[in-house]
């Protein structure tokens, strides 16, 4: 690429923009890379139009400050200008391998399969993709910051979409990106990608749920200012320097509250919440008793999230206490670096000095590393769980032992995963595993669980199953199957039995011969009467037949045994 080029991109106010913000993070920053990668992108996108009308590289440049403010290297914020450049323009991959290094085209490439796996069909994608985002995450934790800044920005300018295609979209935002921006402790991603979310799939709720917090926030407000007058007071008495801040939760979390906890909005107090930012761990406990010490605590309501890390990296002690109008106040302590890492989150680690605390990261992105494990299954149901939480959340993923995905209802037992995958499969299903280990038919499977069914021929479909298949399909199916098995049963009540009267010359072993000439058809004898006179035997079999045609082929081997004397079918 010509330096000309990079000098004229340089000139420009976008780039420019993108620099101030990238700036504030990172003093040493490499310019001239970022530079590049705005003159490449803006190039290969020349003519395309987002459906907003805007320059297709309006959509790179927006995921590029995201990244930038998220204080990531400049190598990151180089690929994120260059994210749909392969995928979108056509661009030569070598060309962008010798033009910005291995590194940055390592993280374009990530993202570039990222964007084809979620191309594919619907039923295909969520976990599949879910898995891929997991996987490339052990490659380069940056591929993901990347694909979350992409999807954030997709997300602000969703409105120029068609409907369908938005409210799937959301759906999956909410059940994959969201709480893997949790997971990774971007927790600003993570609340506005949900708002985002929620206004799309419940515009309605959204905003009356909007329109009360902010009444319920500017009432509360008053009382949370008046407390954080009389801490700062607490804390200059106690020459504790300290930050004070809120906190405002969104709506979304606010609107799962109210409905995993069936409350009122008049139960809840934490729409905003007092932060306190000291400077080192021992000053965190020593504010938190200050807050103690100031305020009536609320029993029960601390919780130590810095002696006990939560697996997303966030740190903080949390309280509650009886505020000055009476009515309790959240109260959040942390330190700046903590402070830092739950705004931004994994991107925080890039530049962090806090030897320590980039060991914990370090620890914590070796840890979802092992999470993100694909053959550590145990591991993945983990991941799982994250999504579960989610009210929104109505299906879950389980694959089968070769790895394929399907998707159930919520609650579904291994009985729905068997007749989804055939009705035959379903009928039969003796026993089931999950994830190696032999579970009940009625348990609850979760997403991630590799299920198996081991089937018998001989088992049929119980009524019992009918009272926990959580699917419609499984119900159906079973009651299908129930009202066959009733109508076969008929049918052998009526004509299936028969009696055979078999003479012969007695012997030792004949009564066992006959008997193996009926089991070889598969015909069950279900009584016998037996005289012998002399060395004259007489045995009336009845018998139980699956199919009417067995009997010839039996009765024709039974006359085959050499004493046999007679064989007769009696009415
Ligand atoms: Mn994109």
């Amino acid at each position: 690429m010509e330096e000309s080029e990079i000098r004229k991109a340089l000139m420009e106010k976008a780039l420019k923009e993108l620099l101030k913000i990238a700036a504030k993070h990172n003093r040493k920053l490499n310019v001239k890379l970022i530079a590049k990668a705005f003159a490449f992108a803006k190039a290969s996108h020349r003519g395309q139009k987002r459906l907003s009308g805007k320059p297709y590289f309006s959509h790179p440049l927006e995921a590029a400050k995201i990244v930038a403010s998220l204080g990531l290297d400049a190598e990151t914020i180089s690929a994120a200008l260059l994210h749909d450049v392969i995928e979108d323009a056509d661009a030569d991959r070598s060309e962008i391998e010798r033009e910005f290094g291995k590194q940055v085209y390592f993280l374009v490439d990530g993202v570039t399969k990222l964007g084809v796996i979620s191309n594919r069909t619907r039923e295909q994608r969520s976990i599949a993709n879910l898995q891929k985002i997991i996987l490339a995450s052990v490659k380069d934790i940056r591929i993901l910051v990347v694909k979350l800044a992409d999807k954030l920005h997709n997300m602000r300018t969703l409105k120029y979409l068609p409907k369908e295609k938005r409210q799937r979209i959301a759906a999956e935002v909410l059940s994959v990106h969201a709480p893997l921006a949790h997971k990774l402790g971007m927790h600003a991603m993570k609340d506005e990608l949900e708002e985002l979310a929620y206004d799309e799939l419940s515009p309605k709720e959204h905003s009356w749920l909007s329109k009360e917090i902010r009444i319920r926030t500017k009432k509360k407000e008053l009382e949370v200012d008046k407390a954080i007058n009389s801490l700062k007071k607490a804390f200059a008495k106690q020459h504790l320097k300290a930050r004070f801040g809120k906190y405002y939760k969104n709506c979304y979390t606010i609107n799962k509250k109210l409905r995993k906890q069936s409350k009122g909005l008049d139960e809840i107090y934490d729409f905003v919440i007092i932060k306190i930012i000291v400077r080192s761990i021992p000053e965190c406990y020593r504010a938190l008793g200050v807050v103690h010490n100031t305020f009536l605590p609320l029993p029960k309501k601390m919780k130590d999230y810095i002696a006990i890390p939560q697996t997303n990296f966030y740190q903080a002690i949390h309280t509650s206490v009886i505020g000055p109008n009476g009515t309790p106040i959240k109260v959040y302590i942390a330190t700046r670096e903590m402070n830092n890492l739950t705004e931004r989150g994994i991107a925080a680690g890039w530049h962090l000095r806090d030897k320590k605390l980039q060991d914990i990261l370090r620890q914590n992105v070796s840890k979802l590393n092992k999470i993100a494990n694909i053959e550590d299954v145990g591991r993945l149901r983990e991941f799982g769980n994250a999504f579960k939480t989610d009210f929104l959340q109505k299906t879950i993923f389980v694959f089968t032992p070769s790895g394929e995905t399907r998707e159930l209802p919520a609650g579904s037992t291994p009985i729905d995963f068997a007749f989804n995958i055939s009705a035959r499969l379903g009928e039969h299903c003796l026993r089931a595993k999950a994830n190696g280990k032999s579970v009940p038919l009625w348990k609850r499977l979760e997403s991630g669980d590799i299920v198996e069914i081991i089937p018998s021929a001989k088992c049929t479909a119980s009524r019992l199953w009918l009272s926990f298949a959580k699917s419609e399909h499984a119900k159906k199916a079973i009651a299908d199957a129930l009202k066959s098995k009733k109508s076969r049963k008929d049918e052998n009540q009526k004509a299936v039995f028969a009696k055979i009267k078999i003479c012969a010359i007695d012997r030792i072993g004949l009564f066992s011969d006959i008997a193996k000439c009926f089991s070889a058809n598969k015909i069950n004898i279900v009584g016998v009467q037996s005289g012998t006179s002399g060395s004259k035997a007489i045995g009336i079999f009845s018998v139980q037949l699956t199919t009417p045609d067995k009997l010839e082929n039996s009765l024709s081997r039974i006359k085959a045994i050499g004493e046999i004397t007679d064989v007769k079918v009696l009415k």
